[in-house]
């Protein structure tokens, strides 16, 4: 008898039964968890973390995860029994349970919205339920009632059905109680398509049968026997050489299967040699993280700066201190980085190493393989489902102590965090935007870490005025690394006066002479060209020369942006392609021009300007598919590249040895952009994007163009100087209330029908005023594009002062009054999205 069996006797022996409750997580935007009864024989696989299946409102089966199990019974409804359950062990662990129902607090969404983007879709929650017969039904015991026939008879045909057609079948949108039955009687069984979704990767193998290895005789009439077949024996002889078991050397007797067939070698006589069990094949599961072979390295030896760096972050790390790396580009933060991951692997703590996605690339993972060796864990967008189930796995079952990885990273199952490093810490992309959890994972990993009581250490050469503001209120520990490493020295900055140039007629398309030699120069000195184009806001776009119209997307409030690759016009926010019309559609001419430049323009020109060079371009469209990114910068790297044309992802982790000289273009729009942060973004991405000139030895080169050589803040980025930068931002933010001495919230309300929009929004607007008063709530008014996907959108910021203010009663009331705003007549099919610290 078995141990369950064992125990539901002795349930029976028993007054009174205890019956348990669980508390589950569902992956719905409804706020809460929701109470289940668990039936008694699932008792021993219902627990913290684990999937179950259970019934939601009339129709609805979810998958949900339990987050607590007791004996309070609900007071207010019945709990309903939980049908299924789907797992041996916990999918997410304690840990991860409070730090998703953290972040659903902090950001205002639900947990189930967290766990939507936290688990990989491998092994995500769904609602998509399936039943099938269950193999072990006892036949014809049963009565069936007419419906439940027919739900029988359909799956005796189709192996499985899903619950949408089983409703179509019976006519019913009330299928439960039909399915319960089923279920009861044990005809049925329920399953979720998700349990096979993940496939574990399988190479095919080959070994010689067991006899031959054994006995010399065998193999000898073996030989003999396949004498007379050439192609047969050609093969035995290939394994052998692979093998070396002739030379008594008797490597693994398995090889894979590929080696065999690589080679000219028939496949069908291998075939042959299977089926006649002389060869064994198998199948077997590899792991999909890259199998590396590297040479370890020894560690670098710390510079006596590097050194003084380190002691001041050990001695914050004492005090549970997060710590602000300020070090300039190139001055050996990375370094640092891995000395410290050295330490944490030696006391087997995990790691997480948060990057920017755009600064993840093959040179810091090979970096980090060169010095750690296999064990580690790379997260990233562009990888498969399976590859991050994989790594989730890895991390789970402590196979993977050090994990690489972009934002998402937080999530991952870690049990034993010692350290998390926050690299770039500055770059916005580690804020979601869309959908919710709309988190910033630096703020999260600050939260994590504490959860873990690890320690945290944010570098970058160029802070967010959040974090240097904590430094300085002591909130975080600063430590700083003025200088670059070794020789190294920072670039000569040279401003190139647009205006001027133009006066005199000196342009030539959007190059100025300065540019334009300098280009010369460095390609007459086989010296490689980084030319950066901002991409905030500037996309081509075509206009009629005529009536000045330009083509717009039917559903969004955009202009169509021109790719001149393809001929196309695209929306890029709802992805509406069209071709490019020969005639103006609304006055019928045909002079429609290009307007704005982009990096395809500039790569254009610079094949005309220097049609000798080898020009690459890098930017969204170059960059799509998983590997591209990293061939453009192999390439580069290798001096196939003369000249790399890109935006905002070429400012990142990367470390080329060659570059002298870097432009930059149309430094004006990026200071001007219409947002309290433009200055911040400007020196940072300058300084940025400036940093790659002239790593090594050599000093490097910077051209940047502009209208305005005078323009204040170019002054500071020109000679590096952070602090002055800082001094006068901070400023600022305080005289006009902005971050990081008030908070923001951003409400997103949307609606197909635009006068519905407005007044709901003013109706909220107004709630919100009368609560919090009108300084602290701004709007609602129409974003730059007012419409997507053909829903028409509006924003409503709500600014509260940090100091004395208690932020969480402030969320609550926010998201009371939306939801009382939805429930009014009109509203009801009104879109709500809060951004909480929106960048
Ligand atoms: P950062 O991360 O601050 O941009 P890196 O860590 O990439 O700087 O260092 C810049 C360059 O200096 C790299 O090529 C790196 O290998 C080298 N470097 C840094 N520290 C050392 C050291 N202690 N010994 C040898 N080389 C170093
Ligand atoms: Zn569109
Ligand atoms: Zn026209």
């Amino acid at each position: 008898m078995s141990q369950l069996e064992l125990n539901s006797d002795l349930d029976e022996n028993f007054e009174e039964r205890i019956t348990y409750f669980a508390d589950v997580i569902l992956p719905i935007p409804l706020p809460g968890t929701y109470t289940y009864r668990i039936p008694q024989n699932l008792e021993a696989h219902v627990g913290l973390g684990r999937r179950v299946v259970v019934q939601f409102g009339k129709k609805k089966i979810l998958t949900g995860i339990v987050k607590r199990v007791h004996q309070n019974v609900p007071k207010v409804y019945e709990a309903k029994y939980i049908l299924d359950s789907l797992d041996h062990a916990p999918v997410i662990n304690s840990y991860q349970l409070e730090f998703f129902t953290w972040l659903a607090q902090y950001y205002m969404c639900t947990v189930g919205e967290v766990l939507n983007a936290a688990m990989p879709s491998g092994l995500k929650l769904t609602s998509e339920s399936l039943i099938q017969l269950n193999p072990e039904a006892l036949d014809n015991k049963e009565e069936y009632s007419e419906k439940e026939l027919v739900i029988l008879d359909a799956l005796k045909s189709s192996d499985k059905l899903s619950f949408d057609q089983v409703s179509d079948l019976l006519g019913i949108k009330m299928i439960h109680p039909v399915l319960k039955s089923l279920l009861q009687k044990e005809s049925i069984l329920l399953f979720e398509q998700i349990k096979d979704k993940f496939k574990p990767k399988t190479v095919k193998t080959i070994q010689l049968a067991d006899q031959f290895l054994e006995d010399d005789q065998a193999m000898q009439l073996l030989f003999e026997q396949l004498e007379k077949k050439p192609k047969q024996q050609a093969i035995l002889l290939k394994y052998l050489s692979l093998t070396r078991i002739d030379e008594g050397e008797k490597r693994d007797n398995v090889i894979l299967k590929s080696e065999l067939t690589a080679s000219d070698l028939s496949v069908s006589s291998l075939k042959t040699l299977v089926k006649n069990q002389i060869f064994k094949e198998n199948e077997k599961i590899i792991s999909r993280l890259d199998d590396v072979d590297v040479d370890l390295q020894e560690d670098p030896r710390l510079s006596p700066e590097q050194v003084e760096s380190m002691e001041g972050i050990l001695s914050a790390f004492e005090q549970k201190k997060p710590v602000l790396l300020h070090g300039v580009t190139g001055s050996g933060k990375t370094e640092i980085y891995i000395d410290l991951i050295r330490q944490v692997l030696d006391n087997e703590g995990q790691i997480l190493y948060l990057l920017p996605e755009i600064a993840l690339t093959t040179q810091i993972v090979s970096r980090l393989h060169k010095v750690i060796g296999s064990e580690l864990g790379v997260y990233h967008s562009k990888y498969s489902d399976n590859e991050r189930v994989e790594i989730w796995n890895g991390v789970n079952n402590g196979k993977i102590n050090l994990v690489a990885g972009v934002r998402s990273s937080v999530f991952l199952p870690f049990d034993n965090l010692s350290l998390i490093i926050v690299d770039e810490e500055h770059e916005s992309s580690f804020k979601q935007y869309e959908p919710a959890p709309r988190y910033h994972a630096r703020d999260a990993a600050i939260w994590l870490a504490n959860l873990h009581q690890a320690n945290v250490l944010m570098g970058t050469a160029t802070p967010s005025v959040e974090s240097y503001q904590n430094a300085l209120d002591e909130k975080y520990q600063l430590v700083e690394l003025p200088q670059r490493f070794g020789e190294g020295k920072l670039p000569e900055f040279e401003l190139a006066n647009i205006l001027t140039s133009r006066k005199s007629k000196r342009m030539k398309g959007d190059f100025t002479p300065e540019l334009l030699d300098g280009i010369k120069n460095a390609l007459e000195k086989k010296e490689q060209v980084i030319l950066f184009q901002n991409r905030r806001g500037y996309s081509p776009y075509l206009i009629c020369h005529d009536c000045n119209h330009v083509p717009r997307c039917q559903s969004c409030d955009v202009s169509l942006t021109y790719h001149m690759g393809n001929n196309v016009l695209i929306c890029h926010y709802c992805g509406h392609k069209e071709s490019v019309p020969a005639i103006c559609e609304a006055c019928g001419s045909t002079a429609i021009r290009t307007v704005g430049f982009g990096t395809e323009k500039l790569e254009e020109d610079l094949k005309i300007l220097f049609p000798e060079a080898h020009v690459q371009r890098m930017d969204q469209d170059t960059t799509r598919s998983k590997y591209s990114y990293q061939h453009i910068i192999d390439r580069f790297e290798r001096g196939e590249t003369d000249i790399l044309v890109g935006t905002q992802m070429l400012s990142k982790g990367l470390d080329f040895d060659n570059v002298s000289l870097v432009g930059v273009f149309d430094y004006d729009r990026i200071v001007h952009f219409p947002d309290f942060r433009s200055h911040e973004r400007a020196f940072q991405l300058i300084t940025q994007v400036s940093g790659r000139a002239g790593r090594k030895d050599d000093q490097g080169k910077v051209i940047l163009q502009t209208g305005e050589p005078d323009e204040p803040l170019l002054y500071k980025i020109k000679t590096g100087d952070y602090k002055s930068f800082f001094q006068s931002e901070i400023l600022e933010r305080q005289n006009f209330q902005y971050p990081p001495f008030y908070r923001l919230i951003k409400v997103i309300l949307k609606h197909k029908e635009k006068n519905i929009l407005q007044q709901a929004s003013k109706q909220y607007a107004s709630r919100l005023i009368g609560e919090l008063g009108r300084q602290r709530v701004l709007g609602p008014q129409q974003p730059v594009i007012s419409r997507i996907r053909n829903l028409y959108i509006e924003e409503i910021y709500i600014k509260v002062e940090k100091k004395k203010i208690n932020i969480s009663k402030v969320k609550e009331l926010v998201y009371r009054l939306g939801l009382e705003v939805k429930q009014l007549k009109d509203y009801k099919t009104l879109r709500l999205y809060f951004d909480v610290d929106p960048v």
